[in-house]
């Protein structure tokens, strides 16, 4: 098995609702997605991936739809505020964890074909999470059968 991993770095903003501690309040994070693809076989170049593909498609989501946003949970009372002053927010139907938002991105890239076997989010230095097929394997083959069915190539 080869395996690549590629890291994006991005900021975020969020807060924990429901939570006790302090990231119950607005506060943000310089993070720092890893996402690992792995496959059997090489192609014709030798590689798993061409590095700068991984880049391109994961730093496109990233960039939309996490870097610099604001990501909260769909029932947080402040995500009305913010959109009527027109700051940018993703919504999430769970809390904004390192651990969910490690789920999108590789949910995301899977659905793009990527071979994406796990993403890590490093929320700070020293604090990370990460989602990978082995956390759940049945989900993960549903996405992957939904990306061969849209059989969009991810290699240009
Ligand atoms: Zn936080």
């Amino acid at each position: 098995m080869f395996k690549l991993k590629r890291e994006i770095t991005f900021c975020y903003g969020h807060r924990l609702i429901n939570y006790p501690g302090k990231c119950r309040n607005l506060h943000g994070h310089n993070g720092r997605a890893i996402v690992t693809l792995a496959s059997e076989q090489l192609d014709d170049l030798g590689m798993v991936a061409d590095f700068s593909d991984i880049k391109k498609i994961a730093g496109k989501y990233i960039d939309e739809h996490l870097d610099h946003r604001m990501l909260l949970h769909k029932d947080d009372p402040v995500l009305s505020y913010l959109k009527s002053q027109g700051e940018p927010v993703t919504v999430l139907d769970e809390n904004p964890t390192a651990e969910n938002i490690a789920k999108m991105i590789f949910q995301e890239l899977t659905l793009k074909g990527l071979p994406v076997v796990e993403v890590e989010l490093w929320e700070t230095d020293t604090c990370v999470a990460s989602y990978s097929t082995a956390a759940s394997d049945h989900e993960t083959t549903d996405l992957k059968k939904t990306a061969k069915e849209k059989s969009s190539s991810w290699i240009k």
